[in-house]
């Protein structure tokens, strides 16, 4: 999508070191930090929310969370906390689905 900063940042527009990458997402350090480690889990596609998912999405959906699996034991993460903000009165900021983890 032409204005999201999320598929500018998939995509390669806007240049960014990825923690992780294939070919339904890519994973990044959050810009502002809550925690010491703080990363997003972000699909290729742009789905704007959990909200907006549609048929098929549930495959990505389910590659994210399995995604942030394989990071947090790569990082030898003893516990994390997996989190998804849905639409404006729930948190939401970037209207491109992701997921964040963090960690102290
Ligand atoms: P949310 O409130 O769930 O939509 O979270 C959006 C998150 O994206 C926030 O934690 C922001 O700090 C983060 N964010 C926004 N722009 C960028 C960016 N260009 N690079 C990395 N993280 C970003």
């Amino acid at each position: 999508m032409a204005d999201c900063v999320f598929c500018k940042i998939a995509g390669g527009e806007i240049p960014s070191k990825f923690v992780y990458e294939d070919e339904k997402c890519v994973i990044f350090n959050d810009i502002h930090p809550k925690a010491k480690t703080h990363m997003l889990i972000v699909p290729r596609k742009h789905i704007p929310s959990i909200a907006d998912m549609e048929d098929g999405d549930e495959k990505i959906a389910g590659h994210l969370l399995h995604c942030a699996k394989n990071i947090a034991d790569n990082m030898k993460l003893k516990g994390y906390k997996l989190s998804i903000n849905v639409g404006k009165e729930g948190g939401q900021e970037v209207f491109h689905l992701h997921v964040h983890l963090m960690s102290d």
